[in-house]
């Protein structure tokens, strides 16, 4: 039988197993290198009796299990993290890290509502001495995206969310992403570009790359000139197919982990040349849409 086993290893020692990144770079690094360990985990099942485990070192500091110590565990996690609520990007799993590493906020379509920026607000100001960066993390197939491209192409469904405020409050400050990202995609793949077969699809995706790109700009803007002057700010996709990280960049089919966003006009149109440019996005234009169930 295939399995896998995640442990969280909490061993009382003098110094952490992982100690914390010490600044952005270090936090961007950690992160990238705990996504790539968590998406390779199910790779190394070849065969049907293989065993995959991975290992999670956990300061006992941070529950408050070290003996001889008291009290509550201090708040201390390196980076904040803003993603969906969906159930399948659980956020510190997917980056292999364990409790009081990440203080993470999860809203569907990882949008910046009031009460989200509070929250960021709060981690800014009372936890910069250990805060040395802020993500924002979409994934692949989002269904808060989904019913906005859904809202796009059929505006007539808009009818039926008349009276539901909640919902409309998370779709209207989406279509303009979805505009934006249906633009560059005609401009790109030709005015017959809705007329493909995967075209819903590959609007989903861009806009979901670009959801997270103008909240992390957002961010940036709202936070990066306070006096966490080392603060900084990247976004991501989740790509629930790999479980690996993505975000499309100007030059590299491939694209890349997490990146800073854009900061100026100029930058964003670069990342929507990267979005059209990327092998994914070609790849879903021309793919056949998935069955309905
Ligand atoms: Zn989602």
């Amino acid at each position: 039988m295939k399995a896998v086993e995640i442990t969280y290893r909490y061993e009382a020692r003098d110094t952490p197993a992982r100690p914390r990144p010490l600044d952005s770079d270090a936090a961007l690094t950690r992160l990238g290198d705990g996504n790539r360990d968590f998406a390779s985990l199910l790779d190394s099942l070849k065969d049907d009796n293989n065993l995959a485990t991975r290992v999670v070192q956990v300061d006992p500091r941070d529950l408050g299990l070290l003996s001889g110590e008291t009290g509550v565990p201090k708040q201390r996690p390196f980076a904040a993290i803003l993603g969906c609520s969906d159930a399948r990007v659980p956020i510190e799993l997917v980056f292999n890290e364990g409790p009081n590493d990440l203080f993470v906020i999860r809203v569907a379509g990882n949008g910046l509502g009031t009460e989200v920026l509070g929250s960021l607000k709060y981690a800014v100001e009372h936890l910069g001495a250990s805060l040395k960066l802020i993500v924002v993390l979409g994934h692949s197939g989002c269904g808060a995206l989904a019913t906005a491209v859904d809202v796009f192409l059929n505006p007539g469904d808009y009818l039926a969310l008349a009276s539901e405020h909640s919902l409309r409050n998370i779709l209207d400050r989406l279509l303009v992403i979805i505009h934006a990202s249906a633009r560059r995609l005609m401009e790109f793949f030709g005015p017959d570009v809705a007329l493909r077969p995967g075209y819903r699809q590959a609007l989903i995706e861009a806009s979901i790359v670009t959801n997270a790109a103008l909240a992390a700009y957002s961010i940036q803007q709202q936070f990066g000139a306070s006096d966490q002057a080392k603060l900084r700010v990247a976004h991501g996709v989740y790509l629930l197919e790999t479980r690996v990280v993505w975000t499309p960049v100007f030059g590299k089919t491939k694209g890349a982990g997490l990146v800073a966003p854009p900061d100026d006009p100029t930058g964003f149109r670069e990342l929507g040349d990267a979005i059209v440019q990327s092998e994914r996005i070609a790849s879903l234009i021309n793919s056949e849409p998935p069955l309905q169930p």
